[in-house]
């Protein structure tokens, strides 16, 4: 009998390279949704600290390792930090409507508003505002103009109304709110995350590199490794873009709230600008919010959506994001099989030419220049995989960030690792058991991985990374043509 493939759904995700995070939440955190969830191709879920207990959270780990186990798939968990989102406060009937024209007023000692007033739960708000800025509440769907500044009172006029409920956000547009990106319940969270063993942490509303360099030193004291997610929704952040990437791990355009700071227009742009400059940092991108919206309430996309998805894939995103259409909506697991079709469907349409501004790079450390080899050879003899053997997943990170059109095998025993690179486009990561230091065997342990995965088949030609001593992170020395099935060097 042949190698029995892992897992019935393992090899269909691994052909597809863009990654999707779904958001987990009631309409998906019972065994049943998630399950298909994980059957249907999600590749990292995120949980959502503005919502949920730590109880919630480590049931639905729990029910997701579960999954993980019956479907053979390897799904990366992060952790969304809630941030500083600033919110109105309660009304007494729960919900005013505001009509254009009307005064309004944001009163931050206002215990319970009514159709004249709301409370504020960042009181400091009244220092961030003057005479002549535009506050956007409800994700921008009504705007206010502030007329004056008085004590502990915003007077408004509401521009665009409508109906306003309890705990509405509230964005100021051009930026310019002095909130630190972690508030207290954020570093409590940090905690919470670091014990849950989550793979990745992403902060809200970080204005400089600063800011996420804080996270990670937080996350280090509590003892998490966790990879660290810079999510760029204020105008600051684009300004300090350069520092953000050089102090994280990866960047979430996070649509929702940017568009209310910079305006919705200026989005698509920034979504490309981001995007690139994360892959040239040798960083990660996710591109996130209302990219399936309608399916929250429709069995099926919006042509706009699936355009969306699709334009999303081609600007080079590492990863595509789910909220609330898994988090809240009629049809989890439609959704994701929409947007794996549609990822697939974009990849394939992609022309794969190696994108050549690599070569006036100046590559100084070993592991990173056998990972540009890697790909440079793998594109031009046409091989079947790349397999990157590594123990901190860096080789496998730097393989991806140029697309190369072979598909990327992170072998490693590290089952860290194996999370880490989850998000990376192009990635799947394999886990190899062996841990001895000899060559030979640790060879045909990858090759035998790779067959059981469904990814290679003997006699196929594929380029594989090693470093050797075997067992020594970042020692990636060697880069291999093997036939597979013969232990010795293509010709
Ligand atoms: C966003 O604003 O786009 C976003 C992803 O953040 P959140 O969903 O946490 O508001």
């Amino acid at each position: 009998m042949g190698p029995q493939r892992r897992g019935p759904f393992s090899f269909e995700h691994m052909q597809r390279a863009t990654k999707i995070v779904a958001t987990l939440g009631p309409s998906s955190s019972d065994p049943d949704t998630l399950s298909q969830l994980v059957a249907a191709g999600i590749d990292v879920v995120r949980l959502n600290f503005s919502h949920g207990t730590p109880d919630d959270h480590r049931a639905r780990l729990d029910v997701l390792r579960n999954a993980m186990r019956t479907h053979g798939r390897t799904v990366g968990v992060m952790a969304d930090l809630q941030g500083p989102k600033i919110r109105v406060g309660k009304f007494a009937g729960s919900k005013v409507l505001l009509k254009p024209g009307q005064p309004f007023i944001l009163d931050a000692e206002c215990k319970l508003g009514d159709s004249q007033r709301v409370g504020l739960d960042y009181p400091e708000l009244v220092g961030d505002v003057e005479a002549g800025d535009v506050l956007l509440l409800d994700d921008g769907r009504i705007v206010m103009d502030v007329v004056r500044v008085d004590g502990h009172e915003i007077h408004c006029v509401v521009r665009h109304g409508g109906e306003l409920s309890n705990n509405k956000g509230i964005n100021k547009q051009g930026g310019g709110l002095s909130a630190p990106a972690l508030t207290a319940k954020d570093m409590e969270d940090i905690r919470t995350a670091a014990e849950l063993g989550v793979d990745y942490v992403a902060v809200s509303f970080p204005k400089s590199g600063d800011d996420m360099r804080q996270a990670r030193q937080l996350l280090q004291a509590a003892g998490s490794e966790a990879m660290t997610i810079a999510k760029i929704e204020r105008v600051e952040a684009i300004a300090n873009l350069d520092d953000i990437l050089e102090a994280s791990d990866g960047v979430m355009v996070a649509r929702g709230d940017l568009a209310v700071e910079v305006g919705d227009a200026a989005v698509p742009a920034l979504q490309k600008r981001i995007i690139r400059a994360a892959r040239e940092a040798n960083r990660f991108a996710i591109t996130a919010t209302q990219m399936m919206e309608s399916m929250i309430h429709s069995p099926v996309p919006t042509r706009a959506e699936v355009s969306d998805v699709a334009n999303a894939v081609l600007d080079g995103t590492d990863a595509v994001m789910l909220s609330a259409e898994t988090a809240a909506g009629e049809y989890p697991v439609h959704t994701v099989e929409s947007m794996v079709r549609i990822c697939v469907e974009a990849e394939k349409s992609q022309e794969v030419s190696l994108d050549t501004h690599f070569l006036d790079r100046v590559f100084t450390r070993i592991d990173q220049s056998i990972a540009m080899a890697a790909l440079f050879t793998a594109y031009h003899l046409k091989v079947k995989a790349i397999a990157a053997l590594t123990e901190s997943g860096s080789t496998a990170l730097w393989m991806s960030r140029l697309n190369c059109g072979v598909p990327v095998y992170a072998l490693t025993p590290e089952i860290k690792t194996r999370y880490k690179v989850s998000i990376l486009r192009g990635v799947n990561p394999l886990l190899i058991r062996y841990i001895g230091h000899n060559r030979d065997e640790l060879l045909r342990e990858a090759e035998s991985e790779l067959i059981l995965a469904g990814a290679v088949q003997p006699g196929d030609l594929i380029v594989l990374t090693i470093g050797e001593p075997i067992g020594q992170p970042g020692g990636t020395n060697t880069l291999k043509l093997v036939k597979v099935g013969e232990h010795r060097p293509a010709h």
